[in-house]
């Protein structure tokens, strides 16, 4: 199954890539993940991408598309991946597309995340993530059973430095830019899904396996 989780920032697409990769067996490749792995281990890499998430813009494509080539081209993406915040930009799936031709396979399906824009600051100002094993809460609309502390591992949960009511609202304006003109671009390659992220987590991720077309 090779997929795409297309959607603005906090409408869910962290959250349902975990059961995801959980029940079709595929790898995550997040590139915000990949960016923020970075940081911390202070590459070059994560220099030059911490100063455009600081500001909550775009890392420039060049950087994006040659990190994705290279980590769909490793073993694991053999049978499959699951895409999450890439492509975010026209130019960027166009140059997946040369990818995907190149590797000789195609996408099974681009499930769009639709949220409605009001709610998205909430959702990612009161989002709190484990930097051991990447589960995801929300203060008040997934909490962890004790404040502040991972459910899977146990380990403390921390804030992201860009999830700031401020930089969030940057990111929303980027993505109705940047990145939603690639609902059409998929709609027309008729790979699209869009799926309500407006219901409970479980009801989402019910509805996303259906239009992959299992139960
Ligand atoms: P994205 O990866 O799209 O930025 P996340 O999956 O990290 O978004 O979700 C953003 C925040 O919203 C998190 O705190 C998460 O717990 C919460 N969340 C995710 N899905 C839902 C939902 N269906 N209803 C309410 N809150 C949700
Ligand atoms: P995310 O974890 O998906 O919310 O991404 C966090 C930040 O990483 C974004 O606000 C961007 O600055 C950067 N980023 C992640 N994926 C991409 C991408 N495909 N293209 C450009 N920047 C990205």
């Amino acid at each position: 199954m090779r997929l795409i989780l297309l959607g603005p920032p906090g409408a869910g697409k962290g959250t349902q890539a975990s059961g995801i990769v959980e029940k079709f067996h595929v790898p995550h490749i997040s590139t915000g993940d990949i960016f923020r792995k970075n940081i911390k281990e202070g590459t070059e890499l994560g220099n030059k991408a911490k100063e455009y998430m600081d500001q909550g813009l775009l890392v420039p494509d060049e950087l994006v598309v040659a990190i994705v080539e290279d980590r769909l081209q490793q073993d694991d993406c053999k049978n499959g991946f699951l895409l999450d915040g890439f492509p975010r930009t026209v130019k960027q799936a166009e140059e997946l597309d040369k990818v995907l031709v190149k590797m000789n396979v195609s996408l099974n399906k681009v499930i769009n995340v639709d949220v409605d824009k009001s709610v998205l600051v909430e959702r990612a100002v009161g989002r709190r993530v484990c930097k051991t094993c990447g589960a995801t809460f929300h203060v008040k609309f997934n909490p962890p059973k004790e404040d502040g502390v991972c459910d899977k591992c146990g380990k403390e949960l921390h804030q992201r430095a860009d999830d700031t009511e401020e930089t969030v609202s940057k990111r929303i304006q980027v993505y109705l830019n940047e990145t939603q003109p690639l609902i059409n671009y998929y709609k027309d390659q008729e790979v699209l899904a869009t799926i309500n992220g407006q219901q409970e987590i479980n009801k989402v991720f019910e509805d996303i396996v259906a239009a992959l077309g299992e139960k």
